[in-house]
């Protein structure tokens, strides 16, 4: 064993800056290898209208027990439960269903997820590949005695659970869907952004390890295990600079959908195994749009200060399939958030829109190369969704305040370094998605590799696939496997068992 290991982390978002946290707190050497010329992957900032926003995550899932709410409290972070704001739901002609009618959808799409994430727990074995989240809602539907119209009011409105999953929901495996449930506990949003939450997580790397910017990664080359004959056996990398490096052992933490696109860059090849459970796991499409308007139009109670009449305001809207506007022939309703909501001072007359599937890659790929500060971008994004939040109460096209004066697109999926989409998911069709999670995750236990070892959302704990938090603790997890390869485990830091979901703790 080398006694003080260099480790070089491939990617510097939440799980490669939580590894390199664990490491060097616990005294090994550690070099973080990044493509972009900053650090955070998918945890990201922007200003839209001078507002400064989240592109990537803005929620925490599950705030029971999440270390990424626990990070928030540490450093102030606002957050934000909007549970009680009201939630308005606009049918496919553009007006608003009644509250009465509104609520009786919403607990009929919730009280289905919950019984599809019991039902998928229960009988996963028995459910078949191809069957989806949306068969289960059309299955539940029809032991309603819901009348024809809200029962289409509930199909549509549960289509909308594609900004979960990220892709449309006859595409989610029912067989899987339990991979996608979160930890306990209500979910927050991220009223003060992530910023601060990211900053603590990257505390120790900034401060102690080397970190290497625009250095992206082509080639991985590992020791076979057979390979004897070296005296040590290092992995070597080699980026797009032209640049080698050697180290010890080597954490890749490059997005799913990177992986996809990147499995020759491993030499040897991958086990074959690993290489179909890259292939197996789905990588989701979750774009935010974010509009500005002088004054938020839709807050139409403004004049009390009572909270109990406050939350009379519109908090979420979201827009069923519209049939008064013409629009691709792909699904293409729409849901948003009012920023308007959130605590002062972080409140801001601002929609956030969030999109998925097809609909998100169109809208995404009218704003082709188009530069944010093109009229030709404005216009595209104004032009897809003002015939949405023109049905917000309060809209006048006449009114200055209704037109917008910032506006802001993610376009995560022209991104090579997040993988060309948002997360992973779990597709029908996939057979053993969780076993496919498990090999990715066993790393450098797996076939002919040594030193390799895989983190990142995609290899979290199953409750938190997909999310900061299972980036965290993928992260975490890996470092604490170094360790106790190395013979490293009381480096004056508790590397708690405890604080993984127990299914992850080997
Ligand atoms: C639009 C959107 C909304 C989301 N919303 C939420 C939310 O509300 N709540 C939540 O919990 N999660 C959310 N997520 C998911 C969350 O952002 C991710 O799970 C998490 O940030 C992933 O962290 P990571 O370290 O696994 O990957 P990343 O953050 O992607 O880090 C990987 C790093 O590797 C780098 N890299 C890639 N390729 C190379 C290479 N070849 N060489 C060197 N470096 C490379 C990347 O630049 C990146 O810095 C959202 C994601 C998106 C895109």
């Amino acid at each position: 064993m080398t006694p003080n290991p260099h480790i070089g982390i491939i990617g510097a978002g939440i799980s490669g800056l939580r590894c390199a946290d664990i490491l060097i707190q616990n005294g090994v050497r550690v070099t973080i290898l990044e493509a972009r010329d900053r650090i955070g992957g998918r945890v990201h900032q922007s200003t839209v209208g001078g507002h400064v926003v989240d592109l990537g995550p803005n929620w925490i899932h599950g705030a029971g027990e999440n270390p990424i709410r626990t990070i928030g409290e540490e450093t102030g972070t606002v957050i934000y439960d909007p549970e009680g704001g009201r939630h308005v739901t606009y049918s496919r002609d553009g007006y608003p269903i009644t509250d009465e009618v509104s609520t009786k959808v919403q607990d009929f799409v919730w009280t289905t997820i919950a019984e599809a994430f019991q039902y998928s727990n229960d009988h996963g074995v028995n459910i078949p590949v191809e069957r989806s989240l949306f068969d289960f809602f059309r299955e539940r539907l029809q032991q309603t005695n819901f009348t024809d119209e809200e029962k289409q009011l509930c199909l549509d409105a549960c289509r909308l659970w594609g900004a979960y999953v990220g892709d449309q929901v006859d595409k989610q495996s029912l067989k899987f869907f339990h991979l996608e449930e979160c930890v306990d506990g209500s979910n927050f949003i991220v009223a003060s952004t992530y910023k601060r939450i990211l900053d603590h997580i990257a505390k120790t790397a900034i401060a102690k390890a080397n970190i290497r910017l625009n250095e992206p990664v082509t080639s991985i080359k590992a020791p076979p295990r057979n390979n004897q004959s070296q005296a040590k056996h290092q992995v070597t990398i080699t980026t797009a600079t032209g640049t080698d490096y050697t180290f010890d052992q080597v954490v890749v933490t490059c997005p799913l959908g990177w992986l996809k696109q990147n499995t020759s860059a491993f030499s040897p090849t991958l086990p074959p195994r690993l290489e179909q459970a890259i292939k197996n796991i789905s990588y989701g499409r979750l774009e935010k749009l974010y509009v500005t308007f002088p004054r938020a139009f839709w807050h139409t109670n403004t004049t009390s200060t009572s909270p109990k009449t406050r939350t009379r305001n519109t908090v979420f809207a979201q827009f069923l399939e519209p049939s008064y506007t013409p629009h691709p022939n792909i699904e293409w309703n729409q849901e948003c958030v009012s920023l308007a909501s959130l605590p002062e001072p972080h409140a801001h007359p601002t929609l956030l829109f969030y999109t998925y599937g097809d609909g998100g890659a169109e809208i995404i790929n009218r704003l082709g190369g188009l530069a944010p500060s093109s009229l030709e971008y404005r216009e595209s994004i104004i032009q897809t969704l003002q015939p949405f939040y023109s049905r917000l109460p309060g809209y006048s096209a006449e009114n200055p305040d209704c037109v917008p004066v910032a506006l802001l697109a993610t376009q995560w999926q022209k991104d090579v370094f997040a993988g060309n989409g948002s997360y992973s998911n779990f597709q029908v069709g996939v057979e053993e998605a969780d076993v496919d999670v498990e090999v990715i995750r066993s790393g450098d236990g797996i076939g002919p590799l040594r030193g390799l070892w895989f983190a990142g959302e995609h290899t979290a704990p199953f409750v938190a696939l997909g999310t900061t938090t299972g980036a965290f603790w993928s992260g975490e997890r890996v470092a604490r496997l170094v360790c106790r390869g190395f013979g490293i485990g009381d480096g004056g830091v508790e590397v708690k068992d405890d604080s993984l979901p127990s299914e992850d703790v080997s």
